[in-house]
């Protein structure tokens, strides 16, 4: 009995000729760095051609003038190199980069992270695939950690008992793909759903998405990308949203398909 948590390589599902590597997914390049000055009570997400072709630039402090900062550009939609796009910004020091004033890299990060929505089958005979390997990650905020010891767990569990049976063929350990489907599944789908809407928007077409994000509230917005509200909280807020664009924007994720 195996499982792979080999992440975005995949490494012994695709050696046995199960998967093939990923076509659609993100790559990102970020430094921890220390900068001069920085409003630790803001974070920053930056849109638009000069920042990110498919994708976006961010700013995040973490104190003690710390901040990450970082470039996450969507592939095939773009060919550009995050590092080099990160750099560049870093440079010429755009929009509210300027504001950090002198930047010193502490650490630096490159990544890769799936986003070929769900798919991948994750169970086969004596084989479960876990976090990234799995395609378990919302590629809209990079964020996969949780959901592979979440769901490396349930793995485990599930192995476990298939083991003590005897029996590790691709049925006794469907409960694995269930169980993480029925968390994950909506969320995975909903993030889809606003990346298709985002990708590639030209300048132009940014200003005019922004001016609705503008009429969301902060934790809205943070609820919207995550993908993080519970159904009846998205339709509520698709049906009674006090903003019509708002109500607009929440109904691109209510829907099932
Ligand atoms: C730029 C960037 C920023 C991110 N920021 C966040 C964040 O802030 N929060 C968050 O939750 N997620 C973040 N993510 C996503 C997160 O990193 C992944 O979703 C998560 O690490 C997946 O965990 P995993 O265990 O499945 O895979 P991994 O963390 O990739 O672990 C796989 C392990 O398998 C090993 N491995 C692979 N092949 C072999 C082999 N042949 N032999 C031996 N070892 C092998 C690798 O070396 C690695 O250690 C970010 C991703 C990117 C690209």
């Amino acid at each position: 009995m195996v499982i792979d948590a080999s992440g975005f390589p995949s490494t012994v599902c695709k050696a046995m000729g199960f998967v093939t590597q990923w076509k659609r997914f993100g790559a990102g390049a970020e430094y921890e760095a220390k900068v001069e000055k920085v409003d630790s009570e803001t974070w920053w997400l930056m849109v638009g051609q000069q920042y990110s072709p498919a994708g976006y630039a961010w700013i995040f402090p973490l104190g003690n003038n710390i901040v990450r900062i970082g470039v996450g550009i969507g592939k095939p939609e773009s060919k550009v190199d995050p590092t080099q796009r990160l750099e560049e910004l870093m440079k010429s020091k755009l929009g509210p980069i300027k504001k950090l004033g002198k930047i010193t890299p502490i650490e630096f990060h490159y990544g890769l992270i799936p986003n070929d929505g769900l798919s991948r089958k994750t169970v086969y005979n004596n084989l479960i695939l876990v976090g990234d390997s799995a395609g378990q990650a919302n590629p809209l905020v990079l964020e996969g950690i949780r959901y592979a010891i979440k769901f490396g767990r349930v793995a485990g569990k599930v192995s476990s008992d298939a083991i003590k049976t005897g029996k590790t063929d691709e049925s006794e350990l469907y409960p694995y793909e269930k169980n993480w489907k029925k968390e994950i599944e909506s969320k995975i789908k909903s993030a889809g759903k606003v990346q298709d809407r985002w990708i590639g928007l030209s300048d132009e077409e940014w200003d005019k998405e922004l001016d609705i994000i503008k009429e969301l509230k902060a934790e809205e917005f943070i609820d919207f990308i995550k993908a993080d509200f519970g159904l009846s909280n998205m339709i509520k807020l698709a049906t009674r949203h006090p903003k019509f664009v708002v109500r607009q924007l929440f109904s691109l994720v209510k829907g099932k398909k």
